[in-house]
């Protein structure tokens, strides 16, 4: 079938995005690189994987004005490899892991941006932050001595269901927490003004409530 006089998807998807200036994020995981370069040919700079191993790899392959998001759980010994180049990790889930972040970005001479992962979904097996728990990484000492990490925003995936009234509660829900955090522990802080929120099935839905950054991949390369 001759395509080529329609929109792309990305172009459609991008015009959903415009009136809200929210940023798409091209998840481009179990993709090759002969399937993502048409997207950074129809001039898409940002793109994410969940594995650090692709993120690696896609990394040295392709155009080096690319700005790579780490969009999955990250394990600490795992960090060297991307912390010469990952623009933005959106899955903080522990004190500990960002220390590891602190470390490897002050080996690079970098600061690196962060996301704070909150659970709210229903899943048991999603990886988050609680609030208190956040709080409680906020408020301690070790923290407060982290100067090679920047914490931009907060992300949250919501549960894998059909229920658009349970998806949208959980969108509100980590909307109120970045609300909470920005007043509490982020007011004076220009940086802190990201929600990453909203995927393929969700992401008109995750607008609505406020997302800031959008995380899609399958619709992206549906024809
Ligand atoms: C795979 C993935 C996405 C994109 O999911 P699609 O349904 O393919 O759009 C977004 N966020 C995370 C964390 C993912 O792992």
């Amino acid at each position: 079938m001759n395509t080529t006089h329609q929109p792309s998807m990305l172009s459609s998807i991008l015009t959903d995005l415009a009136p809200t200036h929210t940023t798409l994020v091209a998840v481009s995981k179990t993709k090759t690189v002969a399937q993502i370069m048409p997207l950074y040919e129809q001039g898409q700079r940002v793109f994410g994987e969940n594995r650090v191993q692709a993120l690696v790899s896609k990394f040295e392959e392709m155009p080096k004005d690319i700005e790579w998001h780490l969009i999955g759980h990250l394990q600490g010994n795992k960090v060297k490899y991307i912390a010469p180049f990952v623009s933005l990790i959106h899955s903080v889930d522990s004190l500990e892991l960002l220390i590891e972040i602190n470390k490897q970005a002050k080996k690079q001479e970098r600061v690196i941006d962060c996301l704070l992962q909150f659970h709210v979904a229903q899943e048991e097996t999603k990886f988050g932050f609680h609030q208190v728990e956040a709080e409680y990484l906020l408020q301690s000492d070790r923290y407060s001595t982290l100067s090679n990490i920047r914490i931009v925003g907060v992300m949250g995936m919501a549960t894998f269901t059909d229920n658009k009234t349970q998806v949208r509660q959980e969108f509100q829900q980590l909307k109120q927490l970045f609300i909470f955090f920005k007043n509490a522990y982020f007011s004076d802080n220009q940086y802190f003004k990201e929600i990453s929120m909203g995927m393929s099935d969700d992401y008109l839905l995750a607008i609505e409530e406020g997302s800031t950054m959008v995380r899609i991949g399958s619709l992206l390369f549906k024809n």
